[in-house]
């Protein structure tokens, strides 16, 4: 009966440590972080009608306001979405879009503008995203007065690192990223030597200050680190119809 009973007890307590070591099955919320809010920064007034630079003597203009010809489909074929007025909007629904060309270590300037009719709240509003190398995401959204979790609100590097201010303005206006971005490096055997790196200014001010990426970044798990070489900027179809213009990149 004794040797019953610490058998049972053995069987307990192993199973408890099973318990503890088993990885929870993650949920979308389990990634998100919503505490502390990024405190507000009211960015200095355009005084143009470009609101930042147009690109320098030695950039690659991905957009200059004209034609989706750097672009094409991320699945394949035509770049589906619209220019007008010097703009290129998502076509909702119909899928993101990528540059033809592949880059490694970059400078790039590329500015947005969420819907100025406001529809939908948190992820919903105004949802897209800037992705480095195809892969890592720097949010896009509309985050004036629009509460989500900080690690998905506009600048982050989606859930991963929120912004360190926000510096959002009202839908319907124009917004600036500059971007300056290094990729990591990989051994021959896939091996991460180097993370990549990626600071951001949001309308001129300081959100990402050379903020190691941690891997994809996902709607629901932690990062995950894979080998690849060049890759295009992605720029995501959240099924809203955000904006994009002036479009340059100088490769490092
Ligand atoms: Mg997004």
């Amino acid at each position: 009966m004794k040797k019953l009973f610490i058998l049972a007890a053995c069987l307990f307590v192993s199973y408890s440590v099973q318990a503890q070591l088993q990885p929870k099955k993650m949920t979308p919320e389990s990634s998100e972080i919503w505490d502390p809010v990024p405190r507000k920064v009211t960015p200095g007034p355009a005084n143009a009608s470009v609101s930042g630079f147009t690109a320098p003597s030695d950039a690659i203009v991905l957009f200059d306001g004209s034609n989706l010809n750097e672009w094409m489909a991320s699945n394949g074929g035509d770049a589906p979405w619209m220019v007008s007025d010097g703009a290129m909007t998502v076509a909702p629904r119909k899928g993101g879009i990528q540059t033809k060309r592949e880059f490694g270590d970059y400078q790039l300037h590329i500015e947005w503008r969420t819907p100025a009719e406001v529809k939908g709240n948190g992820q919903g509003r105004g949802n897209s995203g800037v992705f480095m190398q195809g892969i890592y995401e720097l949010q896009v959204l509309d985050s004036y007065e629009n509460p989500t979790y900080s690690n998905g609100q506009a600048g982050s590097i989606y859930k991963q690192s929120m912004p360190l201010v926000n510096v959002s303005k009202k839908p319907g206006e124009w917004q600036v990223y500059d971007v300056i971005y290094t990729a990591p490096r990989f051994n021959k055997d896939g091996l991460m030597l180097i993370p990549p790196y990626i600071t951001v200014l949001h309308n001129g001010v300081l959100i990402q200050n050379h903020t190691q990426i941690q891997g994809t970044t996902a709607f629901v798990g932690r990062p995950v680190v894979k080998p690849h070489g060049r890759g295009p900027i992605m720029l995501q179809d959240h099924g809203n119809p955000t904006s994009f213009r002036n479009i340059w990149i100088r490769e490092l």
